[in-house]
């Protein structure tokens, strides 16, 4: 009797114990532990790979309608646009772009470059602004641009930011600026007043509507009127977000008053890469006989060649 309770326990459980262990077999050869992960090279790499492209992860292509678009821009990556505007973006659910000269960062009044990373991983679009941010047209030899331009893009990207558009300092427009950007970005802001056409037909002569501290929320309702009447990109400029009277800067109140206008303006807020990848599909047209309609052609920018330099210096 015994010896029968026995064995027949004993094929109730050694199956169940063969299904264990080959379960925990097979689960166990996929299984790798955290300290594995993270010192594996293989991971590491997709991990750094992952991190320098998250600019481009996050700036998504827009869907246009063909209306005017709006954007928020920032010039020189001051400590109040990171402190003070920052904020009053995310209350709004405001993106923005942020042109930063590098060899200026970590100074005293400007971000440090994690604050700048932060802004990047929050959707920001981060933009080249040279190193040192030279306004004066006689640095501007061949050697100065090409160092000045192309460093500050290594440099962007060894923060892991991959820079694509160009902001000129003080609109300074030289023709050696415009070729050196044509051959480092895919586009140039200048600090010309204006607005501009949709699908983008000068992306190295791009204008701006920058607000100075006499600039009223009026005024910036009635770019931003003007983009949704004339179907056009208004690239709209600020420096330092503070109350100090000084020319460039934007009071506090003044600069959420703006935003509300930027916010309630029935226009699409957009990066400047959505807004420069906006292209024109031509219109379909059959092929007379085959009944297959013609390949669709996209715009390709017109580019005006500048025959003489434009220099505005009352900008930063
Ligand atoms: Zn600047």
């Amino acid at each position: 009797m015994n010896n029968n309770r026995i064995f027949f326990i004993s094929w109730l459980v050694i199956p169940v114990v063969l299904v264990w262990l080959s379960t925990n077999y097979l689960i166990g050869l996929n299984r790798q532990t955290k300290w594995q992960t993270e010192n594996n090279p293989k991971e590491s790499q997709a991990q750094i790979q992952s991190a320098t492209d998250v600019i481009d992860e996050n700036i998504q292509p827009i869907k246009w309608n063909g209306q005017g678009l709006v954007t928020i821009g920032f010039d020189d990556a001051w400590n109040s646009q990171f402190g003070v505007a920052y904020p009053i973006l995310e209350a709004r659910h405001l993106k923005a772009t942020l042109a930063v000269p590098t060899g200026l960062v970590g100074d005293p009044d400007y971000m440090s470059w994690s604050q700048i990373r932060m802004l990047s991983h929050k959707g920001w679009e981060i933009t080249s602004h040279t190193r040192n941010h030279s306004c004066n047209p006689t640095d501007m030899t061949d050697a100065y641009v090409s160092e000045e331009l192309g460093g500050a893009k290594v440099d962007l990207k060894n923060h892991g930011i991959i820079a694509n558009n160009f902001v000129s300092p003080c609109g300074v427009n030289t023709p050696n600026i415009i070729n050196t950007a044509k051959e480092d970005y895919l586009s140039l802001r200048t600090s010309g007043d204006g607005y501009n056409d949709l699908p983008v037909t000068d992306p190295y002569g791009l204008k701006v509507q920058a607000v100075e501290w006499n600039t009223t929320p009026a005024d910036v309702a009635s770019w931003l009127a003007t983009a949704r009447n004339k179907k056009q990109w208004v690239i709209i400029v600020f420096h330092q977000i503070q109350n100090d009277q000084s020319k460039y800067a934007t009071s506090i109140d003044k600069f959420t008053t703006m935003m509300d206008e930027v916010a309630n303006s029935g226009l699409q807020v957009v990066l400047p890469t959505q807004a420069l990848e906006l292209q024109v599909a031509a219109p379909l047209t059959p092929t007379v006989g085959t009944g297959t309609p013609m390949p669709t052609e996209t715009l390709t920018p017109t580019i005006t060649p500048e025959t003489t330099p434009s220099q505005n210096f009352n900008g930063l």
